[in-house]
């Protein structure tokens, strides 16, 4: 275990960039610091009993409004647990341009010992402390799912909301991730997922860094082995399966199950379901659990939980490339031996972004009341299919069937959020990795991307006129 608290190490990474840029003290204690923290106690009727419910919502920071970021339950929720994650939402907004301050809620629960009723019964009380205190809203901050939680959730989340705000229009907005029927996007399921593929894509492009690793260009025929099965776990493992890397590791808390020539993502996802476990899927080899982490592989996508590489076992990760899909899955010391052993660590301010650059789409649909697509599609379809048949007239020469078929076709919805967040993540890691070509003193892309986001939240500071 590492000798730092979570959100110590957080800063820890912050004033190692901070050194890198010239601004006055008082301007990065600013930014460094939470703006808001609520503790919460409050009791909850679960079965014959009444249990005292602890939870958290930090507010990061208010450099922009509204503040972001999922909520957790999770019996390790603590407070310093949840202002590290809130302070790391803050830096990762700014480093793919969303427009809000980082702020995280955990309530401190294991969600599985509660039925349905009982966990609605705790995120309604949940969502009306947090009216209480002015902690929720469209303008001011704005939940979404994290670790333990989903849909359904925010579903709970919006209901409660719009019952106490009945006259707010945008109300839909106070919380993102819900189900596409209560306003929520198409696409952001996926998205945290998503976005870790096209971040790590993107770095196996660069044929030099490749070189440099002793590996191939492109993410095809690479093997990945990632750590977690849950939202954010299976849908990295389906991207990059799908686009023809070998997955051939999964780790969940119970053990890890592994096949050399590569896992079924989806015929593991059913065994899943079918049986509670990863355990025992046919044709795997079954390992402990922290034999994940260790496995020979390309590429190492921890995407559960953070602690989890640290100086007790870094020594033994033999991936060349670590996505870091979970929030703060490597200590500071952790990192120091994997950097010593020349490992590329692709880090979590960036690479975890596409849950809320997909819930920035979210609220701005929310807002404008109406979906993306909607108002455009046809008129596309229309005028594109005019223009072919011009050109073919003119030409007398014929479009094939298919290409036809593609070249028309308006973006739905959830085209507009892939090629949104393929954008935001290819630019995101381009002006991390200038960065770090940049300012040679930088070694590591973590610190890189920390200097990225420093430079940006202090910009609008200094917009202010309240810093020297
Ligand atoms: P989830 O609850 O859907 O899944 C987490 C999975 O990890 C579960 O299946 C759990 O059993 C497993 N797990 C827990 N401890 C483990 C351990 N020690 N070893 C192996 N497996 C373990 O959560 P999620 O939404 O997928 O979030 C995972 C991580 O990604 C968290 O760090 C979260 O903060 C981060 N994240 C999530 C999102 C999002 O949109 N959901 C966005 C950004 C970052």
């Amino acid at each position: 275990m590492s000798q730092f608290s979570f959100f110590q190490s957080v800063s820890n990474y912050f004033d190692n960039a901070a050194q890198h840029l010239k601004y006055p003290k008082g301007l990065l204690d600013q930014i460094k610091v939470p703006n808001n923290v609520l503790s919460l106690k409050f009791p909850v009727k679960i079965g014959s009993k009444i249990e005292i419910i602890e939870a958290y919502r930090v507010q990061h920071s208010h450099h922009k409004v509204p503040c972001k970021g999922g909520i957790r339950y999770a019996m390790g929720v603590n407070q310093d647990e949840v202002t590290a994650l809130a302070a790391l939402m803050t830096f990762k907004c700014a480093i793919v341009d969303v427009p809000f301050g980082g702020a995280k809620g955990g309530i401190r629960i294991e969600a599985k010992n509660y039925t349905d009723t009982q966990l609605q019964r705790i995120t309604r009380r949940y969502t009306t402390e947090l009216i209480k205190k002015n902690f929720i809203g469209p303008g001011i901050d704005v939940p979404a799912p994290d670790y333990g939680t989903g849909a359904k959730e925010m579903a709970w989340i919006l209901d409660t909301y719009s019952t106490f705000n009945p006259n707010q229009i945008d109300a839909y907005g106070c919380v993102t991730g819900k189900p596409v029927a209560l306003g929520g996007i198409r696409g952001r399921t996926e998205a945290t997922g998503l976005g870790v593929f096209y971040g790590i894509r993107e770095f196996c492009r660069l044929k030099d860094e490749m070189k440099a690793l002793g590996l191939t260009t492109g993410v095809e025929g690479k093997t990945v082995v990632i750590q977690g099965f849950g939202n954010v776990g299976y849908w990295s493992a389906k991207f990059f399966h799908d686009a023809g890397a070998i997955v051939t590791g999964i780790a969940e808390y119970d053990g890890t199950v592994y096949n050399a020539k590569g896992l079924d993502i989806d015929a593991l996802l059913k065994h899943v379901k079918a049986t509670g476990s990863i355990k025992k899927f046919k044709g795997a080899k079954n390992l402990p659990s922290a034999e994940g982490l260790e496995l020979e592989c390309d590429i190492l996508i921890p995407a559960a939980i953070e602690n989890v590489i640290h100086k007790g076992n870094a020594k033994n990760v033999k991936a060349k490339i670590i996505g870091e899909a979970a929030n703060g899955p490597i200590t500071p010391d952790g990192e120091k031996i994997l950097l010593k052993k020349k490992v590329v660590i692709l880090p979590d301010t960036f690479l975890n972004a596409g849950g809320v650059t997909v819930s920035y789409f979210e609220w701005l649909k929310n807002l404008s009341h109406v979906r993306f697509g909607r108002m455009d599609k046809r008129f596309y379809e229309n005028s594109t299919t005019l223009m072919l048949d011009t050109v073919e007239r003119v030409t007398n020469k014929k479009v094939n069937q298919r290409d036809r078929k593609q070249i028309v076709k308006g973006a739905d919805e959830v085209d507009l959020v892939y090629s949104g967040l393929e954008e935001t993540m290819i630019s995101a890691f381009h002006a991390i990795r200038d960065t770090h070509k940049r300012k040679k003193d930088i070694t590591d892309l973590r610190t890189a991307a920390f200097v990225v986001s420093i430079d940006k939240i202090a910009t609008s500071y200094l917009s202010l006129g309240i810093f020297p």
